[in-house]
């Protein structure tokens, strides 16, 4: 069965009406997780799901699952998250939660009869701008012994706990944590690459999630009068920090797929004449292959043990994220490849450079992913875009996977 059915104006519309929670000034929406922008958006998904007749129930690290009741038990997963980073995109996110919801309008307008029950999802914190980890709600479903410490993270803006805020916005839920259990899950995103927009593809069929790594690294030196202390003398923490940025780069050219990023770092005591005697500094690395990933990941430890850059100096090697490098289901991939055919939107594989709910969703549940372009590959920024028509195509494939793996 091929369904083109999903309303584009509406599903465009409801967008724009969520994306006026948080707006920004000039564009863009700051939505952090668990904030007061978080819980109106959580407040309209509600609304939304009461005028379909959804069943919502919250589960104990604040995740909303919407659910339609099918023939049977067995659960077909659709969502995303509706928190952003503090300067986000209109899409990041909330595409997924609106056009999920959109494709249950659409089946039940259709008078379609599921044989499973369908379940839209809105996750709490996957951006982890405010509360570590990141993926925080999804994390809490496939790994549901991870809630103690994870109801205990503290906000990085206010000092706030996860638990405490979850009762202040009113979405402490009861139900256990990995109780839904979904039989399969999809999530509709945007690339947030530029990709598909430079191949001028339609759709990207996800395969898999690049393994991360986040460290943050610490290198102790000594301060010292920048105009008397010879260089030879010099434990200067920066200097080392920069040979190992310049190794990692070296380590990229060397190793296909291998992106590092120094991304953030503070220099102390951060004044002209002093040679700096501490450098904080955080490290991304990223891979499709977990061995690479590790192996690159030690290479850049053995240089700072190794390099005479770091003589004298103490480092300490903090992990902060470690998310192994998934692939997801063939049967979910195969459905949305049949479903783009179908509609005869042009479609390739693809690799995801960014963490999503779906990724840590399938070391539990069989899911899978769907991307649309993203404007100059633009993304956690506030001129996020993609086209109606994007968004449109993106939804159907959403409507037709979902309805041929119903049909399984
Ligand atoms: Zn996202």
């Amino acid at each position: 069965m091929i369904l083109s059915g999903i309303n584009s104006n509406r599903l465009t519309q409801r967008l724009k009406e969520l994306n006026k929670i948080g707006r920004l000034e000039g564009g863009g929406v700051s939505r952090p997780s668990l904030s007061n922008e978080d819980k109106k958006a959580r407040d309209l998904l509600m609304q939304w799901t009461k005028e379909l007749d959804l069943t919502v129930q919250v589960d104990q690290i604040g995740n909303m699952f919407c659910q339609w009741k099918g023939k049977t038990d067995k659960i077909i997963g659709v969502g995303s998250h509706l928190d952003t980073v503090p300067t986000g995109g209109d899409y990041d996110g909330a595409l997924g939660v609106v056009a999920g919801l959109e494709v249950i309008q659409t089946l039940k307008e259709q008078h379609y009869q599921p044989n499973h029950t369908m379940v839209l999802a809105n996750f709490t914190n996957e951006e982890g701008t405010r509360f570590t980890p990141d993926m925080m709600g999804s994390l809490a479903s496939a790994r549901p012994e991870t809630l103690p410490e994870l109801l205990k993270a503290i906000s990085a803006d206010d000092h706030k706990i996860v638990s405490e805020e979850l009762n202040r916005i009113g979405y402490a839920g009861n139900v256990p944590c990995g109780s839904i259990n979904f039989e399969r899950f999809i999530e509709l995103h945007i690339e947030q690459g530029p990709i598909l927009e430079n191949e001028n593809i339609d759709i990207g069929i996800v395969e898999g999630v690049q393994a991360i790594q986040w460290r943050r690294l610490t290198i102790v030196g000594k301060s010292s009068h920048a105009g008397t202390t010879p260089i030879a003398l010099r434990k200067d923490s920066f200097y080392a920090m920069s040979c190992l940025t310049n190794y990692a780069r070296k380590l990229c050219e060397s190793q296909n797929g291998l992106l590092i990023t120094i991304g953030s770092i503070e220099i102390h005591p951060n004044v002209i004449n002093v040679v700096p005697k501490k450098v904080i500094a955080t490290i991304d690395l990223r891979h499709p292959d977990n061995s690479v990933a590790y192996q690159a990941m030690e290479s850049l430890e053995t240089f700072a043990k190794q390099d005479k850059s770091f003589n004298g100096l103490t480092s300490q090697w903090e992990s902060l994220v470690d998310i192994k490098s998934i692939k997801f289901d063939q049967q979910v991939i195969s459905s949305i490849k049949k479903s783009c055919d179908s509609l005869g939107y042009s479609n390739r594989p693809m690799i995801s450079g960014a963490g999503h709910d779906a990724q840590l969703l399938s070391s539990r549940y069989a899911s899978g992913m769907i991307f649309i372009p993203s404007r100059n590959g633009v993304s956690h920024a506030v001129d996020e875009f993609s086209s109606e028509t994007q968004i449109e195509k993106g939804a159907n494939v959403l409507l037709n996977t979902v309805v041929e793996l119903d049909g399984e």
